[in-house]
C-alpha cells in the first residue's frame, strides 16, 4: 500500500473524521496543517511514526479541542522529526549537491530592518545586553523558520539565520516572533544556560511575552498548522 493510503487508513483508525482528505507532501517547514475545507496536508514523513504520533494529529486537527490540548499534541507532533524516516521520494529525486545559498535581491533592506527589531528587542527585552550577531537569510532552510547558529565545537553563536520564504511568506509580525525566538537562545548561551526548550526557554519566552517553542499552529479563523521552529 502507498504510503499516503497507509497513513490515511491508519489516520482514519485511530479516530480522524473519514470525510476529511489526506494529502501527504514534502513540505519541511509544515509538518501538519488543515485547510478550510477540511483537507489535511502531512509530511509523508509521519507515514513511519508511532500510533502515539499519529494519535496526536487526530486530536491535533479536531474542532472544539481546548487550546492545551492542542498545544500538547503539537508538541508531539513537532518531536518526531518525519524527514528523518522517509526514505527519498525516488531515485531520480533524490537530493543533488545543493546550490549555494546566496542572497537575494531585496535581503538587505530586510536584515536592516530585522537588526533594528534585533536592537529594539535587545534593548526591551534583554537590556541591552545581548551580543549582536549578524543576520542572514537563507533560502535553503526548510525544517526551520529560524536558527540562532553555533560553531562547531566552542559553541559560541555566530550568525541569526531566518528563513526567506518565512520572512516573505508569513509577514512581518511572524518574522519578528523567530527573530525573538532566537533572542531567547542567544540568552540563553550569553547566561550560561543550555540553548535548548527548555524551562529557562520558556521561562524568558513567558516572561518576555512570546509563546514557547510551538505557537505557531493556532490561528482562530484560519488553518491549523504545526510548524517547525529551531
Ligand atoms: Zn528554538
Amino acid at each position: 500500500m502507498p504510503v499516503e493510503a497507509l497513513l490515511a487508513r491508519r489516520l482514519e483508525l485511530l479516530g480522524l473524521p473519514p470525510l476529511t482528505g489526506v494529502r501527504v507532501t514534502d513540505n519541511r517547514s509544515v509538518m501538519v496543517s488543515l485547510s478550510p475545507r477540511g483537507v489535511l496536508s502531512i509530511h509523508r514523513g509521519y507515514g513511519w511514526a508511532s500510533d502515539r504520533v499519529l494519535k496526536a494529529v487526530v486530536r491535533f486537527v479536531a474542532p472544539h479541542v481546548p487550546r492545551a490540548r492542542r498545544r500538547a499534541a503539537e508538541r508531539e507532533i513537532l518531536a518526531f522529526h518525519p524527514e528523518e524516516h522517509a526514505p527519498p521520494l525516488s531515485p531520480g529525486q533524490a537530493r543533488r549537491p545543493r546550490a549555494p545559498d546566496r542572497p537575494r535581491a531585496g535581503d538587505a533592506e530586510k536584515i536592516r530592518r530585522l537588526e533594528a527589531l534585533f536592537a529594539a528587542f535587545n534593548r526591551d527585552h534583554f537590556d541591552g545586553r545581548l551580543p549582536v550577531l549578524p543576520i542572514r537569510l537563507s533560502g535553503r532552510m526548510r525544517t526551520r523558520l529560524g536558527q540562532l547558529c553555533l560553531r562547531h565545537g566552542s559553541g559560541a553563536p555566530y550568525e541569526i539565520t531566518l528563513n526567506r520564504r518565512h520572512v516573505d511568506g508569513h509577514g512581518w509580525a511572524e518574522a519578528a516572533d523567530t527573530l525573538l525566538h532566537e533572542m531567547v537562545h542567544l540568552w540563553q548561551h550569553a547566561s550560561g544556560h543550555a540553548v535548548d526548550h527548555g524551562r529557562a526557554f520558556r521561562r524568558k519566552a513567558a516572561e518576555i511575552g512570546i509563546a514557547a517553542a510551538a505557537r505557531r499552529a493556532v490561528r482562530p479563523g484560519q488553518a491549523r498548522r504545526a510548524a517547525r521552529l529551531d
